[in-house]
């Protein structure tokens, strides 16, 4: 489980506890970084990895893009993911699951944070690119795409904005629980959305039209 410590991640692992699961939470706040290949080698193998620390730019304007910003989101969201799949393909058995978080900026355009988008899309187009070879021996990889909630990731500023453009937040309870259901779910590969108010949905992604 990465970034246990806060939001989503914190509700991830009160409920994986209230199920019965031993959770293991490996955290930048408790010195592991998910964008750090060598912090990985010590890592094991579990029934259920969820791969879910990640961190947005803040920054709508490219121009005011910092190189800082954009490499810090492309370590944790994007490297953080695919260094953790690629340990956990070295130490999981078979039958286990990974469950990646998303975000429906995986699927959609983020205008106030292109960069977010830019990293979701890549765990997005990661997990349905590798489910395959992890289908080979016996492991499931699934990605969740919340909407946006109410956790510290965003401030209240931005927080409030979306409310006051009609968003409705999401708990971060509602994605613990549409973790459970990605990875209880038969599929790999699969996109869930997760949105208030309604159950999670495996996303039907529209094929390419194909050669005339
Ligand atoms: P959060 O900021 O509350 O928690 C993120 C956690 O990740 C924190 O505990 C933080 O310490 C940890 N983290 C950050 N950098 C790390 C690193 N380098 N190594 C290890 N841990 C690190 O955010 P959240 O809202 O709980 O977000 C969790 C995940 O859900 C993220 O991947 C985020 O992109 C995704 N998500 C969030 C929302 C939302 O609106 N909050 C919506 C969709 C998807």
């Amino acid at each position: 489980m990465t970034g246990g410590a806060s939001g989503i991640g914190a509700a991830i692992v009160a409920r994986l506890l209230a199920e019965g699961y031993e959770v293991d939470s490996l955290d930048i706040v408790n010195g592991f970084d998910v964008s750090d290949p060598a912090a990985w080698e010590a890592v094991g193998p579990v029934d259920l990895a969820c791969l879910n620390a990640g961190v947005i730019t803040g920054e709508a304007d490219l121009e005011l893009l910092t190189v800082g910003q954009y490499r810090r989101a492309l370590g944790v969201n994007v490297d953080g993911v695919v260094l953790g799949a690629r340990r956990l393909a070295h130490v999981l058995e078979p039958g286990s699951v990974i469950v990646a978080t998303a975000s429906l900026a995986g699927l959609v355009g983020v205008p106030d944070d292109p960069i977010y988008a830019l990293t979701k899309h890549a765990v997005v187009g990661f997990v349905r690119s590798v489910a395959p070879q992890f289908a080979e021996r016996g492991i499931r990889i699934q990605a969740i795409c919340p909407g946006w909630a109410d956790t510290p990731l965003t401030d209240d500023a931005f927080k409030g904005e979306l409310t006051a453009r009609g968003f409705r937040l999401l708990r971060a309870e509602d994605i613990a629980e549409a973790v459970l259901v990605a990875a209880r779910s038969e599929g790999t590969g699969e996109a869930w959305i997760v949105q208030p108010g309604r159950e999670p949905i495996n996303y039907a992604f529209k094929g390419v039209p194909g050669p005339r």
